[in-house]
């Protein structure tokens, strides 16, 4: 190849790849430029090269495609929350749906399956109901909170994200100036010291209520009751402020433990017509409003008449099978976390749904012991994390001979191999219906219905 790191070479992007990445061709060779439009036209630097494609920057912007918008967040380069904030929603759902044509095509082998255009969201702002922001300090010993750059453990200054509510960025200057009066000390990765490491908010969109959680390598903050009286006489929503103990040498944000510093130690949501009591540390979609239209989707394909079973697997804590609890005869949920069906318990009570039981176990495992005595269910509904089903789970779900399965993914790709393997043992996408979960990031979720074609 041709192609030398730091040369300047004239391109014109052509498309965009999953991560966001836009793709520019010279002599047919990829040139992957972030930040960046299909149809800009632009000097780009080379930054790195490999044996087939090359990495590079923005030297000079030559010209603007159409969808190409001014950028409304300073710390769009630096942060790696979102991708897509520089050109309009429409060209982002547009690339988003087109990735997921292409995955379906591509590695799927479906080239006739109805795709449906992908839902987008109506805010593409100001859609998380949750955030985990580390604290720090800088170098003038002043509390820092915001976010990592990309690739780092370096704490970004910036209480506001366009991707947050505003009230998050009005906690976390009461914070920061509580912690400036109480001076608790911050966290240090390296030496495993200090004790302030996460504030983590939540909100519950459909009721309001706030949850605060300081997230320490300890067991309690000084002040605690004055952090309590500066938030509450400035955040009149809040329900819950909590202190979570996090002693571990560790990435994962939360601790197991956490203890009460006012009002509860959970929020109230609801989504989908029902309630669910939020604790820090249950499972629960972040986009509570496209929550709801993935989960009527979901509900629309699995088609209930009323006297069918219903199997949830990987059902987090419930919410898709009790959202659809009052459409079947049964609904049974499968999740390897404890805690999680814990809550699913606990929220199938507060709302008064008796037909429903959740199992903590393997999806493997459950669906083989349902196979091996004789339990049918009528209607699957698949949600796996990222890497999708095993080829075991799809056998044994095959072997219930289900007459629907709804199978909800987060990885267009993943999706499309998995859709392939049900496809070569009797099971058919019919439809498919992107969902845009998390506007301006790269994420794009899927639904996709399938049935069983007999032979
Ligand atoms: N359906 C839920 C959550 C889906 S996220 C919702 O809509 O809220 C995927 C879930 O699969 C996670 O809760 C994860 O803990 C669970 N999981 C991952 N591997 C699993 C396995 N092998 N068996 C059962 N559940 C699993």
């Amino acid at each position: 190849m041709n192609i030398k790191k730091n040369d300047i070479l004239k391109l014109e992007i052509v498309d965009l790849t999953s991560d966001g990445n836009g793709v520019g061709k010279l002599n047919g060779i990829p040139i992957f430029v972030p930040n960046i439009a299909v149809g800009d036209k632009l000097l780009a630097r080379i930054l790195k090269v490999k044996s087939n494609h090359a990495y590079g920057k923005i030297e000079e912007l030559l010209s603007s495609s159409p969808h190409r918008i001014e950028v409304d967040c300073k710390n769009y380069l630096q942060c790696g929350g979102c991708a897509f904030r520089h050109i309009t929603y429409q060209a982002e759902l547009s690339a988003k749906e087109q990735r997921v044509k292409d995955a379906i095509r591509r590695i799927g082998g479906f080239s006739d399956l109805k795709i449906s255009p992908i839902l987008g969201a109506k805010d593409a702002d100001k859609y998380r109901n949750k955030a985990q922001i580390p604290i720090g300090k800088n170098e003038r010993e002043e509390y820092i909170l915001g976010f990592y750059a990309k690739h780092s453990h370096r704490i970004i200054d910036s209480a506001r994200c366009n991707l947050h509510p505003d009230i998050f960025a009005t906690i976390i200057n009461i914070f920061k100036k509580w912690a400036s009066i109480s001076k608790p000390s911050v966290y240090n990765e390296k030496t495993h010291t200090g004790l302030l490491r996460h504030l983590y908010l939540r909100i519950a969109k459909g009721t309001g209520e706030i949850m605060v959680c300081i997230v320490v390598n300890g067991e309690n903050i000084p002040q605690g009751s004055l952090l309590v009286d500066m938030l509450k006489s400035s955040v009149s929503d809040i329900k819950s402020i909590v202190v979570n103990t996090n002693t571990d040498k560790t990435n994962v944000i939360m601790g197991k433990k956490s203890t009460i510093l006012y009002g509860q130690d959970y929020i109230t949501d609801i989504l989908c017509n029902l309630k669910f009591n939020i604790s820090p540390n249950s499972f629960y979609q972040v986009n509570h409003d496209q929550a709801e239209v993935l989960y009527n989707l979901v509900k629309q394909y699995a088609n209930l008449k009323g006297n069918e079973t219903l199997l949830d697997l990987y059902c987090g804590t419930g919410t898709i099978g009790l959202t659809m609890a009052n459409d079947c005869k049964k609904v049974i949920g499968v999740e390897i976390i404890e805690d999680a069906i814990k809550d699913a318990k606990n929220n199938a009570e507060l709302n008064k749904i008796s037909n429903t039981e959740f199992i903590c176990a393997d999806a493997k495992e459950a669906v083989l012991k349902f196979s091996s005595k004789n339990e049918f269910p009528d209607v699957v509904i698949l949600d796996p994390p990222r890497k999708g089903c095993d080829l075991d789970t799809i056998n044994s779900v095959v072997d219930m001979g289900p007459k629907r399965i709804v199978y909800v993914s987060c990885d267009p790709a993943t999706l499309a191999r998995d859709l392939k393997i049900f496809s070569q043992k009797g099971y058919f996408p019919k439809e498919l219906t992107p969902v845009d979960m998390f506007p301006r990031t790269t994420h794009v979720e899927c639904v996709a219905l399938m049935s069983q074609v007999k032979g």
